[in-house]
């Protein structure tokens, strides 16, 4: 399995983690032809929500991985997934060609077709288990750095989340305010209410 690096990017402890858990995921899979890995960079995609996170070439035995803005963990997990697909690709479940069916992992191409559709099950539901096996039996030193690095991204949120909480504190302030100044007028208008109700009633 060899790593292409086509981002900007400094991926040194992502290939790390990556080499670490591949032959884990290897022999979990039980496939045999290696796949490589394409590590990318695609700003337009790390903005977009439903953007591409990664996907399967089943011609090239690549597996394309977009990595900006991505917890490395998040990166694994779709790595993981997407070697479901590999080993799915070995077994022979792609071989049939489907007209003009876009790449595994694109999105929709699972949508009208029961067969990938049952292949992205599958993906989902090994490729998660396999993620978590391999996280329960992680040595110490790998799971320091995805601690070093889930630290990191726990500061960034709580920064984040101090700047949500200085807006939602600072909204009530204004109407508290205007509510001071027409005091009088709420006055006014509640014993003005009060009239009306009892000459109304009368
Ligand atoms: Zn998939």
């Amino acid at each position: 399995m060899d790593i292409l690096d086509n981002t900007n990017e400094e991926t040194g402890k992502l290939q790390q983690i990556i080499k670490q858990f591949y032959p884990f995921a290897k022999e979990y899979l039980d496939f045999g032809d290696d796949p490589n890995v394409v590590l990318r960079s695609d700003t337009e995609n790390a903005g977009n929500f439903l953007g591409k996170t990664a996907y399967y070439a089943p011609d090239s035995y690549e597996i394309h991985l977009f990595i900006d803005k991505r917890h490395p963990k998040d990166v694994l997990r779709s790595l993981s997934h997407e070697l479901v697909h590999h080993s799915q690709n070995c077994r022979g479940e792609f071989d049939r060609k489907y007209e003009n069916q876009p790449q595994i992992g694109e999105i929709g191409y699972a949508q009208d077709n029961p067969h990938l559709r049952n292949m992205e099950k599958e993906a989902y539901l090994v490729g998660n288990l396999l993620f978590r096996d391999w996280c329960d039996g992680l040595s110490s030193q790998f799971s320091a750095i995805l601690l070093e690095n889930e630290e990191k991204m726990d500061k960034n949120e709580k920064k984040t989340a101090q700047k949500e909480q200085k807006i939602l504190k600072s909204e009530p302030k204004t109407p508290q305010k205007e509510a001071k100044k027409p005091l009088k007028q709420w006055y006014y208008g509640s014993l003005y209410d009060k009239l009306t109700s009892k000459w109304t009633k009368k």
